[in-house]
């Protein structure tokens, strides 16, 4: 059953377009006239949205995205649409979801896992990922994805800083990429295996997760949650370090439900594709979360990007509501307009993009293929939900990331020398993207380390470690990163962590790693290495490197480029110039160089 009003759409919000008839609730924008609504917005209005657990428990995000829902006139409704990659569909109703989420929760509890303990999974696209989601989000232990392309190490080194004490994953996941590091890890008290047979499982220290399921009662009550519980933890790259857990809270539930409404224009009846991994903040945030506190139906495709499959999903399941990214964006454009015009693509109602810069040839190519334009939004890891959007109710502005939300103050700063920051108020002056901290899904902290939470924040601002602009009118503006992380295929990756597994090789004496410039994946990863006294560049090593890097790091995060160089540039104080060899690869003025070694 599909397209019953969930109970948050009878309540008066100025955000909620004037509705006359049912057909107005399904097609008129949300944020119809932006000013007022952003002048009047407060985040106290938005909660009231949500339900709040009964008796005035707090505020817990599974509650909001499931039970509110199963326990009401949604109950039968289709929560989730799962589409394996051999053609199963799989429909989960909000009850269904309720019942298999409490067990998940009941699971956990007869594992002896606390609140506040660790959650890991490392999983495709596949129902259980989003059962272990919601059932720790009802456990209040933390939930934390991870990216199933990544090799080994990337693997180890999140599972040891979150201190992981359970790990939710498939047998074939395991064996590969977990078996062999396991010793490594002595936080990880279990590991559940989700494999085809419910019984238990062969390999040594692990338990049959469905077989579990079966085992534990469906009834569970979420205990008390405060706003500021914390719920979520992801795990993004800097320039330097190992990677960073941000930490989020159940509170954060508030942006989640308002900027789905707002920034991609969800209403009651939508069915609504995020086709972003769940190992990352998209895929949880608008991929999880967002729909399903709306009481939308969500399509999962466990698939890798194909133009067909995707345009035949679109019509088949009668997408309304459909969120992507620039690099899906790119390869569509690569096939060109005539496959598309072949599906019947009507219900198609919002189109939206996330994750690196929309360049403007695709938001026009959207209007010629699909009748509509992709709509650009920005925002990261940290945030935990969109910032800036381009919305339904206003003309796209190609190239730009759109306008603040309501409730959000973004601005255009500089540092300055005694620590704090400039504003630019000029328009179309470059500096650092900035925002006012106090969003409810701002993060709280980078899992244990408070150092370099707090290099975030000068003055007063969030520095986003963007570079962006800001035009006469308030529409934002992508420049680059102020660092050197680099953006590949939308996904974030730290050079250092490449770097550090690089180096590991016999052969290699130092290494950078930098992002070059792709038609297609915007930026790939490349590696310059030097070599130690006694090995010499040759084809054969290059593979053996690239073989080594991938095996480590996995396909995602592997360099797909290595350059062999005598020495790397580097400052006086011995850094290696990433920005340098970056220069040079390109092509462009190299910039100050005063500082390189002589
Ligand atoms: P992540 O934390 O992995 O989601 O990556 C966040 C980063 O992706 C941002 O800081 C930007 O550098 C980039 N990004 C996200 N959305 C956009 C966008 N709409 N335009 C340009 N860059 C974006």
């Amino acid at each position: 059953m599909l397209g019953v009003c969930p109970r948050s759409v009878n309540r008066t919000m100025p955000w909620n377009p004037i509705i006359k008839s049912r057909r107005d609730w399904e097609t008129i924008p949300n944020l119809h006239d932006y000013e007022s609504v952003r002048k009047d917005f407060s985040w106290e209005q938005a909660r009231a949205e949500l339900d709040g657990l009964p008796d005035g428990q707090g505020l817990n995000i599974a509650h909001e995205a499931v039970v509110r829902h199963a326990t009401g006139p949604l109950g039968q409704q289709t929560a989730i649409r799962w589409l394996g990659k051999s053609g199963q569909v799989e429909d989960y109703s909000y009850a269904r979801l309720d019942d298999l989420t409490n067990r998940f929760a009941t699971t956990l509890q007869g594992l002896g896992v606390v609140k506040g303990d660790r959650v890991f999974v490392l999983a495709g696209r596949i129902p259980e990922l989003y059962i272990t989601a919601l059932g720790t989000l009802k456990h209040r232990a933390l939930f934390c994805p991870l990216f199933s392309a990544f090799g080994p190490e990337p693997i180890r080194a999140r599972l040891t800083i979150g201190q992981a004490k359970v790990l939710v994953t498939t047998e074939s996941l395991y064996q590969r990429k977990v078996a062999g590091i396991r010793e490594t890890l002595p936080h990880l008290e279990h590991v559940l295996l989700i494999g085809e047979e419910r019984r238990p499982t062969a390999i040594p220290g692990t338990q049959n997760f469905h077989q579990l399921l079966e085992q534990h009662p469906g009834i569970y009550r979420i205990g008390p949650t405060d706003p500021e519980d914390a719920a979520l933890l992801h795990f993004t790259s800097g320039t330097t370090g190992t990677p960073k857990g941000a930490l989020h809270v159940h509170g954060a539930v508030v942006a989640h439900h308002i900027t789905g409404k707002l920034a991609l224009d969800f209403h009651p009846a939508d069915i609504f594709w995020c086709t972003a991994d769940p190992g990352w903040v998209t895929g949880t945030s608008y991929g999880i979360i967002a729909p399903l506190t709306n009481g939308l139906t969500c399509i999962v495709d466990e698939a890798d990007f194909d133009a067909e499959r995707w345009y035949g999903i679109l019509q088949d399941h009668r997408v309304s509501v459909w969120y992507t990214a620039p690099t899906a964006i790119r390869m569509m454009m690569k096939v060109g307009v005539d496959l598309v015009r072949k599906y019947d693509l009507r219900q198609l109602r919002f189109l939206a993009s996330v994750g690196e810069p929309l360049n403007p040839e695709a938001v026009v190519w959207g209007e010629k293929a699909f009748g509509r334009p992709f709509h650009d939004n920005w925002w990261q890891t940290e945030t935990g939900g969109i910032m800036i959007a381009n919305y339904a109710a206003m003309d796209v502005r190609p190239g730009s990331m759109g306008r603040p939300l309501p409730g959000i103050e973004a601005g255009i700063v500089k540092k300055t020398e005694s620590g704090g920051v400039e504003v630019l108020n000029e328009p179309d002056v470059q500096g650092e993207l900035a925002l006012r901290p106090g969003w409810p899904s701002m993060f709280r902290g980078y899992w244990n380390e408070p150092e370099r939470y707090k290099q975030c924040f000068a003055g007063g601002w969030y520095l986003t470690g963007d570079v962006a602009k800001k035009d006469a009118d308030g529409y934002f503006w992508f420049v680059g990163r102020a660092d050197d992380v680099i953006k590949t295929s939308g996904h974030l990756i730290g050079p250092f962590e490449v770097e550090s597994v690089l180096i590991e090789h016999k052969a290699v004496a130092e290494a950078a790693v930098i992002g070059k410039p792709d038609p297609v994946a915007m930026e790939i990863v490349k590696a310059f290495v030097s070599l130690k006294d006694g090995h010499e560049p040759s084809d054969a090593l290059r593979r053996e490197l690239l073989g080594f890097a991938r095996a480590r790091l996995g396909a995602a995060v592997a360099p797909k480029e290595i350059a062999f160089l005598p020495t790397l540039p580097k400052t006086r104080s011995g850094k290696i110039m990433r920005r340098l060899l970056k220069a040079r690869e390109l092509g462009l003025p190299e910039g100050d160089t005063s500082t390189l070694e002589g």
